[in-house]
């Protein structure tokens, strides 16, 4: 028996696989659109320039994708409404200024519609933006005190990454309630203060939101309120994080709420379920590749949109 006989088995296999649940599309996963990008690989992967995305969405134009919001996109797997071709579908997380700044000129350029996820601290102020204050103190410093008082060297970018990774690691199975302390800390513990952010990292305002939405070529959607796993949560936080960001969304735009996306891709089942109970039609993770027919709307799959 020849040894590529395996191979040829799980091929078939997957041809009947593509032909029983044909792709429909991509929705794909983007955060900022900034001319200037972080050295912190965590971050950078997060980033894209204006000149990248207008390079995608021409590649994107000329293979005739068809563009679609994500009522559309979500109208398509549920087999409501159909196209002839693929879509794909652009949506942020978050609510960076930039996303208006530097990336709502480039879909405006090509008529292509967009969603933006919205963590409802960013506009109101509360965000614990830690990814960007860990970044920001990592550039200044070539050792770095974490708050239990372990040392580790952060000079070269290797070092950087290490310990960002390190400290990401932590900051993710923190409490909420203390992450923004223990950021504090760090600064404290390494000279400064107050903790900072890189100073072109700027949420987005509700007036920015309301003039997106306005635009026409913007959805909103929710990402929380905090921006914390939501796996972890009990259920009152879980279900404190989906409904009041729908309603805070709902009471500044004016507009309803229908899609979410769990921060960091953080789900199970029991998240799945209450988005749906708390009124969601869909919910998206991160990764996952294309989309194919018949897909659960509260395991829709997207495709990092990266830049080298
Ligand atoms: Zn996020």
């Amino acid at each position: 028996m020849s040894k590529f006989q395996p191979l040829k088995k799980i091929s078939f296999i997957r041809s009947i696989y593509n032909k029983i649940n044909p792709v429909s599309g991509t929705i794909l996963m983007l955060h900022r659109v900034t001319e200037r990008r972080s050295n912190i690989k965590d971050n950078r992967i997060l980033e894209i320039t204006p000149a990248f995305l207008e390079e995608t969405i021409k590649n994107f134009l000329s293979l005739n994708y068809e563009f679609v919001d994500i009522d559309t996109a979500f109208r398509i797997q549920m087999q409501e409404y159909k196209i002839s071709k693929p879509y794909i579908c652009f949506t942020f997380d978050d609510g960076f200024k930039d996303n208006l700044m530097n990336a709502y000129p480039v879909f405006k350029k090509y008529n292509i519609p967009f969603t933006i996820f919205i963590a409802t601290d960013f506009p109101d102020g509360n965000a614990c933006i830690w990814w960007y204050q860990l970044d920001e103190i990592l550039q200044n410093i070539d050792t770095i005190e974490f708050p239990d008082g372990t040392f580790y060297p952060c000079k070269t970018i290797e070092e950087k990454n290490h310990v960002f990774h390190l400290a990401g690691k932590i900051i993710k199975n923190t409490p909420k309630e203390y992450v923004k302390s223990y950021i504090d800390k760090i600064f404290e513990k390494n000279g400064s203060a107050k903790s900072k952010m890189p100073s072109d990292v700027v949420p987005l305002t509700w007036n920015e939101i309301k003039t997106l939405q306005e635009t026409g070529l913007c959805t909103i959607g929710s990402h929380g309120v905090t921006h914390v796993p939501l796996s972890q949560l009990n259920d009152y936080s879980l279900s404190y994080e989906l409904l009041h960001s729908r309603e805070r969304i709902e009471e500044q735009t004016g507009h309803p709420v229908r899609h979410l996306a769990y921060p960091y891709g953080d789900f199970s089942p029991r998240v799945a379920e209450a988005a749906r109970k708390c009124g969601y039609l869909s919910a998206v993770k991160v990764g996952g590749g294309l989309q194919r027919v018949r897909q659960d709307p509260f395991h829709f799959k997207r495709e990092g949109l990266f830049q080298k």
